[in-house]
């Protein structure tokens, strides 16, 4: 496998070409951006973290039957992915009321709800990731009416093995977002990554927060909780 050129660099990873034009290599970076690029960091660490993390995860997701990007780990930071065409929707859902949820509905964090929900944003930074209804989404044609009743259905499975798998590890998957691609032959497959920047994570003994909102909210401990979390992860695989 060679890397060829850099095809895009995002804000968390660099994307490059290959000798095979099938396949990628995505390089994950320390680089955190929060609130639409406004606040920018580091989180020293993070891109090894972030890389090995996603890579198991979809792992796990592949063998209970969810079609996945993931192909190679190459180093600490790169991987090997399928390319896609990438569905230009963020995929979020939730078990527990956080973050914009909390902030949009007047709802109190950590409140949980008896099923989980989905919704799902326009993947346009120029817009600022504006929410959107399936009604939207034909209209503006991001996806047709079957993708998205796939990508609903892939997305409720992976919350279902993901928050049984982050429970043996002690932890609460709160939220996350998901995004969706499509190969060549048009089947939908689970691309980008499965993070800390991605999800939110609580403790589940003493509700501390194991994910990117210790960066968001300048709370401290950021490097260690992201360590913490692979760590859990790494003990229960
Ligand atoms: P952003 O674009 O939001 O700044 P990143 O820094 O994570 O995000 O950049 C990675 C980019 O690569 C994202 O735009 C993501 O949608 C895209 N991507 C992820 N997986 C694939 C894939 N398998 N094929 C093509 N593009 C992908
Ligand atoms: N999320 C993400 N990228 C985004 C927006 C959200 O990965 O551009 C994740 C976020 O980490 C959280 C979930 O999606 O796990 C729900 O985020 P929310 O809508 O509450 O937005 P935020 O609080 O980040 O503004």
């Amino acid at each position: 496998m060679e890397k060829r050129e850099m095809l895009y660099e995002g804000k968390a990873k660099k994307v490059y070409a290959t000798d095979d034009a099938s396949l990628l290599i995505v390089d994950y970076k320390d680089d955190a951006t929060a609130f639409n690029g406004l606040k920018k960091g580091t989180i020293s660490g993070k891109g090894v973290i972030n890389n090995q993390m996603s890579n198991r995860l979809m792992a796990k997701l592949e063998r209970c039957g969810i079609p996945t990007h993931y192909v190679q780990e190459l180093s600490e930071r790169e991987t090997v992915v399928k390319k896609v065409s990438i569905v230009p929707l963020e995929v979020i859902v939730r078990n527990i009321a956080a973050g914009s949820f909390s902030k949009r509905y007047g709802v109190a964090e950590g409140v949980v709800f008896d099923r989980p929900t989905i919704e799902f944003s326009y993947k346009n930074d120029e817009l600022g990731d504006p929410l959107l209804n399936t009604y939207h989404a034909l209209a503006l044609k991001l996806a047709t009416p079957e993708e998205i009743a796939i990508i609903e259905k892939y997305a409720f499975r992976v919350n279902d093995i993901l928050k049984e798998f982050w429970k043996t590890c002690g932890v609460t998957l709160v939220d996350f977002k998901l995004e969706f691609g499509r190969l060549p032959d048009g089947a939908i497959v689970l691309a980008d990554e499965i993070s800390p920047d991605t999800c939110r994570l609580w403790d589940a003994a003493t509700g501390e927060k194991l994910d990117k909102d210790r960066f968001r909210r300048d709370m401290g401990g950021v490097e260690e909780a992201y360590s913490e979390i692979m760590r859990r992860l790494e003990e229960h695989l």
